[in-house]
């Protein structure tokens, strides 16, 4: 079986993986001219997604490359002195198994583990995919695949070509992130300025070069701008952060030099089936929760596990695959859209209570023992402890698993 994925970040090399593994002949086209090594920012691996790692042979490495936040400085306003809150407690509050990485590094980390078994094509895209499944690419010529997998995140491609306009939901707030000198952070931890409506947060990794500097505001109106419009970007961010602290400007004043600048509306995408025909969709194409508050990295391994399992156990029958991929999917896909619409809020609170609030439940879990936080998060299934809640189903692992008769393997 012939499989086309769009898209090598997180979802794109997952999958590629997992059905190259299962023994399908697996291509994945990439529009960036390589792996993209710059600009990324901290993601949470909570407990499917480090199962599949480690399913995969990859979680030392990914161990290897974490984060190592040890410590949250929370400033706030008011307060003289910023609050000391202990981060690895927190992770290990929200989840049994947590990782915290860089999302190029895990990207690499999910490259690296197929790309002998798998054509990787960078700097093309696909234009058109016909009902028969031939793709016509702006650079290589047409082919035909037996299914095609949009991988290609949230302003996907592939989504745009199959479903046309999808309208997504806008949850109130911007993210942008920005690479700043790693003078202005500190090794193991994140500082953080918490203030009604906006925080502003850098750090860094032993292994990093530079450090990033996030940033995410809900203003009282959505603001009209255009993606591609960078400048008018910065200026929204400068406007949003002016006078939060002298080490904020500092950071906001790296604007003028960044190699490298993010920013979008955090939004969701609420389909209710992302297949069609011989296509389908996973990780962020599909159905992001939402960028940075709702587990949405975790949600794309676990989605591109379950579709290539599904792929095989299927032997090779997409429309059976998908329809069972989407049914195991969608409590977790529906669990993670209600989540990151309560996080967006909770996040970035509207008022000085809400900042109160926030800040308090962080130094409450630094002084309790973590039996007792466990215990209180385990309360909250549906919540702050949804993702190690997600059934990881078992597939034979066996190869050609995935191979249907006459189809090229
Ligand atoms: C600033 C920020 C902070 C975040 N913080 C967190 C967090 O704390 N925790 C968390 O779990 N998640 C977080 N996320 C979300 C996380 O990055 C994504 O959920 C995750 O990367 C999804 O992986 P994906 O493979 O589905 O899509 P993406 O990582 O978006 O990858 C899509 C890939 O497709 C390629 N592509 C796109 N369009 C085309 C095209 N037309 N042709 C060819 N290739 C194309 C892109 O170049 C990219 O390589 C954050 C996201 C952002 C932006």
């Amino acid at each position: 079986m012939k499989v086309l994925i769009q898209g090598a970040s997180i979802a794109g090399p997952v999958l590629a993986y997992w059905l190259a593994r299962y023994g399908a002949d697996v291509t994945v086209v990439e529009r960036a001219p390589a792996l993209r090594k710059t600009g990324g920012h901290a993601i949470d691996l909570f407990r499917p997604a480090v199962e599949v790692s480690e399913r995969m042979g990859v979680l030392p490495q990914i161990e290897h490359l974490a984060t190592g936040t040890a410590v949250l400085m929370a400033h706030r306003p008011w307060a003289a002195r910023p609050a000391r809150i202990d981060y690895l407690k927190l992770e290990k509050t929200m989840s049994d198994r947590h990782v915290e990485i860089m999302r190029d590094d895990l990207s690499e980390v999910y490259y690296t583990a197929c790309r002998d078994d798998v054509d990787f094509r960078f700097c093309d895209r696909i234009t058109d995919i016909a009902d028969d499944g031939t793709v016509t690419f702006a650079q290589a010529p047409c082919e035909r695949f037996d299914v095609v997998v949009g991988a290609d995140g949230l302003h996907s491609g592939v989504r745009q070509l199959v479903f046309g306009d999808v309208p997504e939901q806008f949850l109130g707030g911007y993210l942008s992130v920005v690479s700043v000198p790693k003078a202005l952070a500190h090794t193991g931890e994140m500082t953080g300025y918490f203030e009604p409506d906006r925080v502003a947060m850098v750090y860094t990794a032993d292994h990093l070069v530079d450090a990033r500097a996030v940033f995410i505001f809900r203003p009282r109106s959505p603001i009209d701008y255009d993606h591609r419009a960078v400048d008018r970007q910065k200026v929204e961010l400068r406007n949003a952060f002016a006078g939060v602290s002298t080490e904020v400007d500092h950071w906001l004043a790296e604007l003028e030099r960044t190699p490298t600048f993010y920013f979008d509306a955090i939004t969701q995408l609420e389909m209710a089936t992302w297949s069609r025909g011989r296509v389908t969709l996973v990780g962020d194409a599909g159905y992001c929760p939402g960028p940075a508050v709702g587990g949405s990295t975790s949600l794309a391994v676990y989605g591109a596990y379950v579709l290539a399992g599904e792929m095989a156990r299927a032997a090779g029958d997409h429309a059976t695959a998908f329809a069972t991929y989407e049914k195991i999917m969608t409590p977790s896909v529906l669990g993670s859209r209600k989540l990151a619409r309560a996080n967006a809020t909770t996040i970035v609170p509207g008022s000085r209570w809400g900042v109160r609030a926030l800040v308090g439940i962080g130094r409450a879990i630094t002084v309790l023992p973590l039996s007792v936080t466990q215990a209180i998060a385990r309360l909250n299934d549906r919540g702050v402890r949804l993702y190690d809640t997600m059934p990881l189903p078992e597939y034979d692992e066996s190869p050609e698993a995935v191979a249907a008769p006459g189809d090229s393997v």
